[in-house]
């Protein structure tokens, strides 16, 4: 048998005590499946997938967080703590709201801006170019949370826009098609910007995808240092 303590209640919960069967190649979220199938129905958790695509199923894990319908059992431990993203609300049990973490990609203006008219051609990238190999870099985030519960400084400033924002305004930044320009580098420069990140690199030692965000951001603040010598920050 397994020993876990889980996540109960909101912000002001505390852990409940569950002893869960033990399988081969069991993961957390087979244990907090198992838990709400066969111990308590009421516990409240999300994921989607199962398979690291949906980036849903993030928690933490022995104070960890990570993906959890790909972390085994075997590589955190006999005992396990499993309790909702750091640094953000949670709603109950182990689910937080997300709303946060993705108003501060519309914030750092995460969204494509094309000008393409529907007479142009298809854009043709040259896959090889260095700009596509860069936005290439940190283009496969599923949105999962880690890297944002990982940050210290999101815990310091709520205001930081985090790593994942910035990660993909980066993925844009270096898009030949986007066109937003100056104006996402304004959105992504001001004191909750790029340059609160201190290079903790706990953002790319926790992305499961094994993203940098720390590079996205240094890469950010190589171009907006750019644009104000250009004098057009
Ligand atoms: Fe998750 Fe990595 Fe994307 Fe952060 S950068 S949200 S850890 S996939």
């Amino acid at each position: 048998m397994l020993r876990v303590r889980v996540w109960r209640g909101g912000a002001e919960g505390s852990f409940q005590d569950f002893e869960v069967p033990r399988h081969p190649s069991q993961t957390v979220l087979d244990v907090v499946t198992y838990i709400q199938r066969h111990l308590d129905p009421t516990l409240a958790y999300r994921y989607a997938c199962r398979v690291g695509m949906c980036g849903s199923c993030a928690m933490m894990v022995n104070g960890v967080p990570r993906w959890t319908c790909r972390t085994h059992i075997d590589k955190v431990g006999e005992k396990l703590e499993i309790g909702p993203l750091r640094n953000l609300p949670v709603i109950r049990d182990l689910v937080t709201d997300m709303r946060e973490f993705f108003d501060k990609w519309a914030r750092a203006k995460g969204e494509f801006r094309g000008a393409r008219t529907k007479s142009d051609d298809f854009a043709r990238v040259q896959p090889q170019s260095p700009a596509r190999t860069q936005a290439d870099a940190g283009i496969e985030c599923i949105g999962c949370g880690v890297c944002y519960a990982a940050c210290d400084v999101v815990a310091w400033n709520p205001q930081y826009l985090g790593p994942a924002a910035l990660n993909r305004a980066w993925t844009l930044v270096k898009d030949e098609r986007d066109k937003a320009g100056i104006e996402r580098l304004r959105a992504v420069a001001g004191d909750a910007g790029c340059h609160a990140c201190h290079s903790h690199v706990s953002c790319t030692e926790r992305c499961p995808k094994h993203l940098s965000p720390t590079a996205a951001i240094a890469g950010l603040k190589r171009e907006v240092s750019k644009a104000v010598l250009r004098g057009e920050l």
